[in-house]
């Protein structure tokens, strides 16, 4: 059974152990940028520290050992006629055989200084080479513009480049989308489209291929947007069939409910906790999503629905996003809950053995009614009595699989998931079929005022001098810096030396504490609990602090670099503060050179307070495609579309869905049994709630 005839079965098993079976599936791993190595340039004018493309013949090679002899060194000599210019590869013993005396190659790689006796020479480091042929056959690593692929298993980004040429010239690729589908919207061919993003002609298909604004790379997310919607529709279908243990309505179990509550519920929260007991105690699986703003009392309502279900005798879990926010949601429940009797569990991966025995034995006998925790909650060896609520907190953190196999725990359990994005309803409903959605539009009553701030570095002095006096009044000041994931490590040295700066400089004497990322749990809980205690009045993050976490004695959070952040997103973090009553503060940081836009953009937090209204003017001013919100919220399980940038695509995808049920899309009985073959394996991805999963 050889999927691949142009490859090798080694190959094949590689690749079919990263779940890659075909060539259409290799095909489907884009390049994440390209490199263009078109203009080959003259040795003579090759400078230190850049990046080029060489062709040139080898006058002399010689292969020889590091000093400790572990690393072979292969060394050449190569001229274009001009110039020379000297090559190494440090532990590459087969080029020693690739690479022959008095051939021509191309060499692409980085031109560095490098010291000898009498002085330093220019030389190119581990280049790539590729021989040159005069026969026609086109190069693959230079002389063009070349991809760059993430690593699949072993196989790196040369090795890929090879491989997805090869298959694009010797395979055949398959072409799912029905032909009146092609011809209506003018779609390349599978093949064209394909080759097209892997070796791009020119830079501008390049470029084009990158924003996905080519026909070749609309049609591929044009494709799974089609293959997402008929499969929404598909879910929306069959949960109408689905039957759900209904969570009945008992007055004795609302006037506890009722004298458990803190506080008189707003006008809001009492419509919405309407809405979400019509659905419990309904024998259809409820599937509501609840958005209301940092604030607007989201967590309360989770709490009153668990308790509800603990109560009428069925076990509720409360799914959080990180360890630190499980827990804290687990201390205000437990609160709550104590009054109504009611003990809640708290699991998270760093639960230790007995603990976690305890738990677990609890939630299988049903002794543990309700739970809190993290992704914990549902991996193997977690096993639910009679799981029957599901409340998924700022749910875009977690991953479809995830969600289903919670879903999965429970026979049809009731879900509740809550974001503080606020999104369209419209698009919410596009992607979520037949969603139901309820908003917390209405804050609750003593909210604090939070004044907001864009500054830049010329005030530094003087937010300096605010703080201290913030901080000499008893309340707590929040540095937050930004992280963004490809640059983890660089972010998290931002945060680490501005916290070592504030101690011995601005900030010496206050208490002070570091929290970010890749802190155990553990050493993330302790800072908490310092900040709880207030014995810690400074704190510096990264935006792990980001997901709702409650920091009641916050006066002030400084942003830094706010322009790296959605406005959504910023709204959430100044969030952080205000409560208890009082006033907060919050300073909007940006760089040295902030653009007209960037600051213009910073400034509608500066005016309003609406979460709303900042989606969309986040979406007004940075175009639809920077619309962070939406980018986070629940769809990751996208690859080439992005629904903020796709609305338009989205609509014409859910109008062929909608013709795909309907009939008549279809020029035969062939095409449509092919389309439905490739619809079930590439929907796998998106399924929600499969059993299994
Ligand atoms: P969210 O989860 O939407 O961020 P929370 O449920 O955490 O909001 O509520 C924010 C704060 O407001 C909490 O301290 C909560 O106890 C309080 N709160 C919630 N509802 C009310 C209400 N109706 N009246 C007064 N305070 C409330
Ligand atoms: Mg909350």
């Amino acid at each position: 059974m050889t999927s691949f005839r142009s490859l090798t079965a080694r190959q094949e098993t590689i690749l079919s152990k990263n779940g890659i079976g075909s060539p259409r599936e290799l095909l489907l791993n884009f390049p994440f940028r390209y490199e263009d190595r078109r203009n080959a340039k003259a040795v003579a004018a090759i400078t230190a520290g850049e990046w080029a493309t060489v062709l040139a013949t080898v006058l002399d090679k010689k292969m020889r050992r590091s000093f400790r002899g572990r690393v072979g060194i292969l060394e050449a000599v190569i001229t274009d006629g001009r110039g020379n210019l000297h090559v190494v590869w440090f532990n590459q013993p087969w080029l020693d055989r690739a690479v022959e005396k008095g051939k021509m190659y191309y060499f692409f790689g980085r031109a560095s200084l490098f010291p000898t006796r009498g002085g330093q020479r220019l030389q190119l480091e581990n280049p790539d080479v590729e021989e040159f042929r005069d026969d026609g056959r086109e190069s693959i690593h230079a002389g063009r513009i070349v991809p760059v692929y993430r690593k699949i298993g072993s196989f790196g980004t040369k090795s890929l480049r090879t491989m997805m040429h090869k298959v694009l010239q010797k395979e055949d690729i398959e072409e799912p989308l029905p032909s009146s589908v092609m011809k209506s919207e003018g779609f390349p061919g599978a093949r064209e489209a394909f080759s097209e993003i892997h070796f791009p002609g020119d830079e501008k298909a390049a470029a084009a291929c990158s924003a996905r604004s080519s026909g070749a790379a609309r049609r591929f997310v044009f494709e799974e947007l089609f293959s997402f919607e008929i499969m929404a529709m598909e879910e929306a279908v069959r949960r109408r069939t689905e039957k759900a243990r209904p969570i009945r309505k008992d007055p004795a179990v609302g006037d506890l409910l009722r004298k458990s509550l803190p506080f008189a519920l707003t006008g809001a929260q009492k419509r919405v906790f309407r809405e979400i007991s019509d659905d419990l105690s309904s024998d259809r699986p409820m599937y509501r999503l609840l958005q209301g703003d940092v604030g607007s009392g989201k967590t309360m309502m989770a709490f009153l629905s668990m308790a509800w279900a603990a109560l009428s005798g069925f076990q509720a879990a409360y799914m959080a996003p990180t360890e630190t926010l499980a827990f804290q949601v687990f201390l205000r429940f437990s609160e709550m809950a104590g009054k109504l009797g009611l003990k809640p569990g708290l699991l998270l991966s760093s639960t230790r053995a007995a603990g976690r025995k305890d738990i677990l034995a609890g939630l299988k006998s049903g002794r543990l009614r309700t739970v809190i925790g993290t992704h914990a909650l549902f991996q193997e060896g977690v096993e639910y009595d009679n799981l029957n609520l599901v409340v998924i907190d700022e749910q875009h953190r977690f991953g479809v699989r995830q969600r289903a196999a919670l879903a999965a725990k429970g026979v049809n359990p009731h879900l509740l998931a809550m974001t503080a994005t606020p999104i369209p309803r419209s698009l919410a409903l596009t992607l979520y079929g037949d969603l139901d959605v309820s908003a917390l539009d209405e804050l609750p009553p003593n909210r604090a005022e939070v004044v907001t701030a864009v500054r830049n570095e010329n005030s530094r002095d003087k937010i300096e001098d605010f703080a201290r006096r913030i901080m000499d009044s008893g309340k707590q000041v929040i540095y937050v810096f930004p992280q963004i994931e490809e640059n983890e490590a660089m972010d998290l040295q931002a945060a680490a030396n501005a916290f070592d700066r504030y101690r011995l400089g601005p900030y010496r004497g206050y208490p002070a504490a570091l929290l970010h990322g890749r802190m155990k749990p553990s050493e993330k809980e302790q800072v908490m609990d310092s900040m709880r205690r207030r014995e810690t009045l400074l704190l510096v993050a990264t935006t792990v602090v980001e997901v709702g976490i409650d920091l009641p004695r916050a006066g002030m959070i400084v942003v830094e670099n706010a322009e790296r952040f959605g406005l959504a997103q910023l709204h959430q973090l100044r969030g952080r503060v205000g409560r208890g009553g009082e006033k907060g503060y919050c300073v909007l940081m940006t760089g040295k050179e902030p653009s007209k836009l960037s600051s213009e953009r910073l400034r509608v937090l500066e005016e309003t307070s609406d979460g709303f209204k900042i989606a969309e003017e986040d979406l007004r001013l940075r175009g639809a495609g920077e619309l962070a919100g939406v980018r986070q919220w629940g769809v990751s399980q996208f690859v080439f579309a992005d629904p903020a940038r796709d609305l338009r695509m989205i609509e014409k995808a859910r109008a062929y869905a909608e013709k795909f049920f309907k009939g008549g899309l279809f020029v035969n009985e062939a095409e449509k049994a092919k389309f439905e073959e490739w619809q079930r394996e590439s929907a796998k991805k998106f399924r929600l709630f499969s059993r299994g999963g």
